[in-house]
């Protein structure tokens, strides 16, 4: 479909360069037309039709039957595209993504069947699941991985100590807060719900959820048990039991349990979720984001390493399992450089490496988390070259740190949406118990067992 288009539109310049637009035409008129003419090419190469829409409309269609011609086709291609992104977000509860696709679909067809009848499915979902448009704020959280053996963890002789105690949370800890943010009626969402992409353009969206419920997303950084980490309290990986089911392996386990069910945050929500189904949102379960320069979920996947091969093969099935359950991905970069602190040469060659060693396990993420928060958008009220080589590595939405919510497009910039992701960790439980007391109360959650 997309060939013919482009073997038509580019018969159409040619025939525009030897005999002009139409014969009455001014030079003038010829040289722009054949100026919108490449820009339509070019958009129906990205596939983005709905630019190439827009672009033909500036056209004078009626007395070119090659242009007319063309239109025709570029609608269908366009229909058949559209509608097939309209079943894709019913399917996945993204349900103002779907509306947005119609509306634009409607443009160009006023009254066709096709598009009445699923644009009446689409109602009929949400009235079956009694969703009630939602405006407000949405939460996003963010930890590390879970301290599964606060004993070994929190003991002052731990090298790891001091970062731990600041920057993670222990599985109690996780657990209470679960339980508080369920009783203060947050439900889990997808992440990737919450903003549509139409040919590049990334808009906010509304949000459709059960009455009384308000929209919480969570996220888990540096999910990839790294070495210098090892045998220091956390997991050393994510594992699937004999059964299938996602489980975590410690090689030594203070208490002896290798496998366990209940000390990290996947196999926590899991349990959770089991208990209250109405904690999660069709489904949706947190976003795990990964970096590269250790392999990821405790697997060495990573470029150099001699067993790259098996422990590729091992970790599949597991990410695979994670998906299957509404897990999803983000990027944290591969080497969790200081953003500001690299060349743009070094940040690309980061991306390159994500993509190849990771993206390449987990699949295509837009979601982009900066290592510690940092972030460089503009330089000189341009946007910046690291920002621009992240949306051509196709991030979306970018996701920062801070203790109030703020989902937006960053100021003096258009296109650029922007998430602050509240930390939920040691220092954050201590030191901000006013800020996150909208959530839980910090007193209610904090281990006092093992934190002093
Ligand atoms: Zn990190």
């Amino acid at each position: 479909m997309k060939r013919k288009l482009i073997f038509l539109i580019t018969f159409l310049l040619l025939s525009i360069n030897l005999f002009g637009f139409s014969p009455q035409d001014t030079l003038e008129k010829n040289i722009n037309t054949q100026l919108i003419t490449k820009q339509i090419i070019e958009e129906v190469e990205k596939n983005n039709y709905t630019k190439a829409m827009e672009l033909i409309e500036q056209l004078d269609t009626v007395n070119n039957f090659l242009l007319n011609n063309f239109k025709n086709n570029l609608l269908i291609t366009y229909k058949k595209q559209a509608i097939e992104n309209i079943n894709k977000y019913i399917e996945n509860s993204q349900f103002e993504s779907a509306k947005k696709v119609i509306t634009i679909l409607k443009k160009y067809y006023i009254n066709d069947y096709q598009i009445n009848k699923i644009q009446e499915s689409l109602y009929n979902k949400i009235m079956q699941l009694n969703l009630q448009e939602y405006s407000g704020p949405i939460e996003h959280l963010f930890t590390h991985c879970l301290l599964a053996d606060p004993s070994v963890a929190l003991n002052k002789n731990n090298n790891m100590y001091s970062s731990y105690d600041t920057d993670c949370i222990t599985k109690n800890e996780f657990k209470k807060i679960l339980q508080k943010l369920y009783e203060n009626n947050y439900i889990l969402i997808d992440i990737n719900s919450i903003f549509t992409d139409i040919d590049g353009i990334i808009t906010k969206n509304k949000l459709y959820l059960p009455q009384g419920k308000k929209p919480l997303i969570f996220s888990f950084d540096d999910v990839n048990y790294d070495h210098k980490k090892m045998h220091k309290g956390m997991i050393d990986k994510l594992i699937l039991d004999n059964d299938g089911n996602i489980a975590t392996y410690t090689s030594k386990a203070s208490d002896n349990k290798k496998i366990s069910y209940d000390n990290e945050f996947i196999v926590i929500l899991e349990n959770f979720i089991s208990l209250h189904p109405d904690f999660s949102f069709m489904g949706a379960r947190g976003t795990i984001c990964l970096t590269g320069y250790d392999g990821i979920l405790g697997y060495r996947t990573q470029k150099g390493n001699i067993n790259r091969q098996k422990e590729i093969e091992k970790v599949k099935p597991i990410i695979q399992k994670l998906k299957d359950l509404g897990w999803t991905f983000a990027s944290h970069s591969y080497g969790h450089y200081h953003m500001k602190k690299i060349s743009d040469e070094k940040f690309e060659e980061e991306l390159q490496k994500w993509q190849d060693e990771v993206a390449s396990l987990v699949g295509e993420t837009s979601i982009y988390v900066y290592p510690y928060g940092e972030w460089v958008v503009n330089e000189d009220n341009n946007l910046s070259q690291k920002h621009q080589l992240l949306q051509k590595y196709g991030f979306k939405l970018f996701c920062g740190v801070g203790i109030n919510q703020y989902y937006s497009y960053l100021p003096n910039t258009k296109n650029v949406l922007f998430m602050d992701r509240t930390p939920i960790d040691g220092y954050t439980l201590r030191n901000r118990k006013e800020q996150l007391s909208r959530l839980f109360n910090t007193e209610e959650v904090f281990d006092y067992k093992y934190r002093q």
